[in-house]
């Protein structure tokens, strides 16, 4: 069952996970709204204002950064050069139908952007293919889809109150298995997998591509997406640099003051900021209590990207990545399939490592950097040619890379923050059953968009 099957048949049984959908009185109930204002112009705001540009309903956007995209950064690090890596999201996964679909729209063309992964592992350095988990885990993750599809509702519940880490060991896998897990899941999830709930993981790996929707990336960097929703929109209708401090809702609609003190109305708002920039809104009147715990209580996965450009390519392959257990963390080559002799890898390093990279000076983040590698190829120093560095824990307008439901939250916080409040509705990544990626955030602009004109 997938989890939004199962989301479904939990609120037909009218059981405590019901998604009640509008819980909260809606004002203006029915009627076709004339203007819609849209605090955001990540992919879910963009989304949603494409599809209510089609429905003819004009839409505004205030965004805070002067760019679109949001958590979608595309950027070239090789000064005079075309190369472009990403600071935000990288992979569109191979499941990612609608990113697939608007790309088709769009004319926009993807390239295989898969990786085969080194292991280095206690000092040890081991080349993709020589390394395996034990027979026992391997077989378990072999087979992880009809384990899935075995899982009662109550026993998949029942896991989202378990951690990962404690699920794996409980089944008995080795040391090693859960240590080299742990540095493979965390990338994802973004923080270690003791904070994750086992419902999440096996819900994700189950559910998704065998390269675990690492697949393609857009030729040119995944924001010429968002570059072409916005020109489709209108230019005139995407306005940048507009911060919302406050929102104040009443019989006529929504107002919002930005903070250079401009004021916006429209008959309704969509408002697709991550759960921290919506607490720092004033929200009058307030928001209800539950969405105020909710908001409170969901947390952020602390990634940061610290891409170094090296003056050639000495990984050797153009598909190299490497899992490492250094605080350098993950590396992937961003510039794979890209003309140049320059080449950049990746740090991608999470929670901690990554808080602790972020804090480090330039000089002391590029030691432990390297380090990490050392194992494999000795000393690097001298191949650096630049670097660059994006923490998203500390992005203004994220606080964090994207949401990461903790042990039991899953199923009893997205409803709550998905609730409509009088002519407000939200949407954006973490309200999305593709929580996480591009997809979702798509996604769940546009069943926004759907719910309020239904
Ligand atoms: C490091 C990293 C790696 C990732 N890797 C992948 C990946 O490989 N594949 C994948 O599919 N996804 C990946 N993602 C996730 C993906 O980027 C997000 O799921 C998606 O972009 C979120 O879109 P959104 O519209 O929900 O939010 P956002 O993109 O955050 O858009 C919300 C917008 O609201 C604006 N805003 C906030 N507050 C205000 C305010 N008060 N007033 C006005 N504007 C405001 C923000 O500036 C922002 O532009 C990754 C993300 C990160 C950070």
């Amino acid at each position: 069952m997938k989890r939004r099957d199962f989301l479904q048949t939990t609120a037909l049984l009218g059981g405590a996970l019901a998604l009640p959908a509008k819980a909260y009185p809606t004002l203006l109930p029915g009627k076709k709204p004339q203007h819609v204002l849209i605090i955001g112009a990540g992919f879910s705001g963009l989304a949603a204002a494409y599809k209510l540009k089609k429905e003819g309903i004009k839409v505004t956007i205030l965004e805070a950064r002067n760019r679109v995209g949001g958590r979608v950064f595309s950027h070239q690090p090789i000064n005079g050069e075309s190369q472009t890596i990403e600071l935000g999201a990288e992979w569109v996964g191979a499941s990612h139908e609608r990113v697939l679909e608007l790309c088709n729209e769009f004319n926009l063309e993807l390239f295989d952007n898969r990786f085969e992964t080194d292991l280095i592992y206690r000092g040890e350095h081991t080349k993709a293919g020589g390394w395996s988990l034990s027979p026992e885990l391997e077989t378990f993750w072999q087979n992880k889809q009809s384990y899935w599809d075995r899982l009662s509702s109550k026993e998949k519940e029942k896991m989202d109150r378990m951690d990962w880490w404690r699920f794996l060991s409980r089944k008995g896998f080795t040391d090693r298995d859960i240590d080299i897990r742990e540095l493979l899941d965390s990338t994802d999830f973004g923080e270690s997998i003791r904070k994750v709930s086992s419902y999440c993981a096996l819900a994700e790996y189950a559910e998704s591509s065998e390269k675990n929707e690492m697949d393609l990336k857009i030729i040119g960097g995944n924001d010429q997406l968002a570059k072409k929703m916005a020109v489709a929109i209108g230019d005139e209708a995407i306005l940048l640099g507009k911060k919302v401090t406050r929102v104040d809702q009443s019989k006529e609609g929504v107002t919002l003051t930005c903070s250079n003190g401009e004021v916006y109305q429209a008959d309704r708002l969509i408002c697709t900021a991550p759960t921290y920039m919506v607490l720092k809104i004033n929200w009058q009147p307030g928001l209800p209590a539950g969405m105020s715990e909710a908001l409170h209580a969901l947390q952020y996965a602390r990634i940061g990207k610290f891409p170094i450009v090296f003056s050639e390519r000495f990984w050797g392959r153009e598909n190299f990545d490497c899992i490492t257990d250094g605080v350098g963390h993950y590396f992937y080559h961003g510039t794979k399939d890209q003309p140049g002799k320059k080449g950049v890898l990746i740090a991608y390093a999470v929670g901690d490592k990554a808080e602790v990279l972020n804090s480090q000076p330039k000089e002391a983040r590029m030691r432990l950097i390297l380090d990490s590698l050392r194992p494999a190829f000795g000393d690097l120093s001298s191949m650096v040619s630049g670097e660059t560095s994006y923490y998203w824990g500390k992005d203004a307008y994220s606080y964090g890379a994207y949401a990461q439901y903790g042990l039991g939250q899953w199923f009893d916080l997205m409803p709550e923050l998905k609730k409509p409040f009088r002519s407000v509705y939200f949407a954006g990544e973490h309200l999305a059953e593709w929580q996480g990626f591009m997809e979702g955030a798509i996604n769940s602009g546009e069943e926004v968009v759907e719910q309020m004109l239904s």
